[in-house]
């Protein structure tokens, strides 16, 4: 590994410290995992506070979610770019495995970013999402574990994958093609599986809402949040009234949140006004260590365990968690 300083005790930004003192921030985060603050001593330093929170995450003790009842798949969907798809992928899926929940991330983006994240090789020629979605090779031939856990699974997506737009096209069950490919995966223990879309509404998002039964939005606290997420919503309504039926938003997450703006504010409430529950308690602020971790093949819960972005997704992994009891009283998940 590259960088200097040991990520694990360097200093948050003073943009992470204005967020930590907003109680706004706190508020929307419903006090959910920040609870964990209230036991750090007012006197004790950043770093110690840190340190803290790290050594709460890495020996979590009795934190160990629920299994639900039926595997849960999701599709992490915005056709608008850079809003916090693939880190809510891959900082999700590490925090539900962290918790106990063995997850696997599809990678459907050809930038592979979130193959780089989770540190699995994905270089042209590694059997990847490409090659599952043409039939070349099984999903389990395809799946690699990331080595920063046992419980952390991907299938990663190579350059090849920037071409599969267009081949599938021609070919037989276009839409169905990732449905049919992870049916291979039935028989293996994975509580969640986590979809990464590429910023398109094109066929490799489509297939990914054929396969999955929920889908999650980022939203990006930021000026224009709300654009094309109503063109978002009616090629999901497509995909449930033609391909579909039990697809739903289930989940909606706040990104990018920086405390520090009036701005921040008014689209969590717009969003929240727009997806009523749907919308998770716990947000997810804008952050450095965030953006720095996959410059070094990880998640920020293994690149910084104990800041600000760590905890605000192992608070969105509790959440989504403790919605399994609800998602799947519909009948329509599939192990
Ligand atoms: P694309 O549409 O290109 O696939 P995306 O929706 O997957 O993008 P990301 O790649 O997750 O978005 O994030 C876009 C950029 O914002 C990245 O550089 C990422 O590191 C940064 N980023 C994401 N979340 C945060 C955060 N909470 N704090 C700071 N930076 C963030
Ligand atoms: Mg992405």
């Amino acid at each position: 590994m590259s960088g200097g300083s040991d990520p694990a005790v360097s200093r948050e930004t003073e943009s992470e410290k204005a967020g930590a003192k907003s109680g706004t921030a706190t508020e929307s985060m419903g006090g959910s995992g920040f609870n964990s603050y209230s036991s750090i001593s007012p006197d004790d330093t950043p770093i110690g506070a840190a340190a803290h929170r790290a050594s709460q995450v890495l020996h979590p003790g009795s934190v160990t979610l629920p299994k639900p009842a039926k595997r849960r798949m999701l599709t992490i969907a915005n056709q608008k770019g850079g809003v916090g798809k693939t880190t809510t992928a891959v900082n999700l899926a590490a925090a539900l495995a962290l918790q106990g929940l063995t997850v696997l991330v599809v990678d459907l983006d050809p930038q592979g970013n979130a193959s780089t994240a989770l540190g699995v090789e994905h270089h042209s020629g590694v059997p990847s999402s490409y090659e599952m979605l043409i039939g070349e090779v099984t999903a389990r031939e395809a799946i690699q574990k990331s080595p920063h856990s046992d419980r952390l699974f991907c299938i990663p997506a190579t350059i090849d994958l920037a071409g599969a737009e267009i081949e599938l096209v021609s070919m037989v069950a276009r839409e169905g093609r990732l449905k049919t490919a992870l049916a291979d995966l039935a028989d293996i223990d994975a509580d969640f599986i986590l979809i990464d879309c590429p910023p398109s509404l094109g066929l490799l998002t489509v297939n990914a809402m054929v396969a999955a039964t929920e889908v999650l939005i980022p939203i990006q606290c930021e000026y224009y949040a709300l654009e094309g997420v109503g063109q978002l919503l009616r090629n999901i309504e497509l995909v449930q009234s033609h391909l579909n039926p039990a697809l739903h938003v289930s989940t909606v997450i706040l990104t990018m949140y920086d405390g520090r703006t009036k701005l921040a504010d008014q689209v969590a409430e717009e969003v929240r006004k727009h997806f009523g529950d749907a919308v998770l308690r716990a947000v997810i602020p804008r952050s450095v260590k965030v953006s720095e971790a996959p410059g070094y093949g990880m998640t920020v819960l293994d690149y910084d365990p104990g800041s600000r972005g760590a905890m605000s997704y192992l608070d969105a992994g509790r959440e989504l968690a403790a919605r399994s009891a609800v998602a799947v009283t519909d009948g329509t998940q599939e192990r």
